[in-house]
């Protein structure tokens, strides 16, 4: 399981993140909305340590991840994000094989085969030898979580995955990552996707200015927000 408490952030005079809470029991699904500039990315961020909290704490398996090797981290709490960030010079198999190389020390055979069976999951078996350029932003991002994937991560965080995407390409993406979801890995999903966060997810977390203000099941948090906050900004979503 992971366990978000009471986690505190602030750049300079502004206190980003003022004391959020999160858990998400193994193998679940936690959706987390709210309006932008709450702070959704950057409790993402200090998930996988791509910035340190001043205060509070991140637990996986009941053990902090703050003292953890960055690296090693990273190999068990993968994380997609908006923007794929592929290497552009490199063919889909090699975006997928260089991280398996350099993090986790495998030969080169089988870091293709890992990577070939990653892709085949992500229905782009077909695709090694493309360059991202010549993919769809879709497939570019299918690419991007099958890379992820490919490390073996015990938690799956992602960031607007699909809100960089044409409105036609996102479905293919919400439905490997509600595959995933399904086949049971852990996940923390920031999205603007209600449909998605009704459907796949076990609980759905509203942000509001630095803290998880409420956070349920899916009927709960959608058909009967104890917030006024909450109530506000699914009138304006849905
Ligand atoms: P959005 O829905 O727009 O993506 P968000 O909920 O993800 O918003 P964050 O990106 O976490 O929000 O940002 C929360 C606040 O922190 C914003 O006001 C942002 O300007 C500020 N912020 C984020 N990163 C930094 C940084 N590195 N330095 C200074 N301020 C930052
Ligand atoms: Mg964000």
């Amino acid at each position: 399981s992971l366990a978000v408490r009471d986690v505190h952030l602030a750049f300079g005079a502004h206190r980003v993140l003022r004391g959020a809470d999160l858990d998400v029991a193994r193998g679940a699904t936690a959706c987390v909305i709210g309006p932008s500039g709450s702070g959704k990315s950057t409790l993402l961020r200090t998930i996988n340590r791509l910035i340190e909290p001043d205060r509070g704490d991140v637990l996986l398996d009941g053990r902090s991840v703050l003292a953890d090797d960055p690296d090693a981290l990273r190999q068990r709490i993968g994380m997609v994000f908006q923007q794929f960030n592929l290497f552009p010079h490199l063919t889909v198999l090699r975006n997928i094989t260089l991280a398996l190389r350099r993090l986790k020390k495998l030969p080169e055979e089988e870091a293709v085969r890992l990577a070939r069976e990653q892709l085949d999951l992500v229905g782009l078996a077909g695709r090694a030898d493309s360059r991202p350029a010549q993919l769809s932003g879709g497939q570019q991002q299918r690419v991007a979580i099958a890379r992820a994937l490919a490390l073996r991560p015990e938690v799956m965080l992602f960031d607007e995955a699909t809100s960089a995407l044409d409105p036609e390409l996102v479905k293919g993406v919400l439905a490997v990552m509600a595959d995933l979801a399904s086949a049971g890995m852990t996940m923390v999903v920031v999205t603007h996707e209600m449909g998605f966060a009704r459907e796949v997810a076990d609980t759905v977390a509203f942000m509001d200015r630095g803290v998880v203000l409420e956070a349920g099941e899916p009927a709960a948090v959608f058909e009967d927000p104890r917030h006024d906050r909450l109530r506000r900004f699914l009138s304006q979503v849905l």
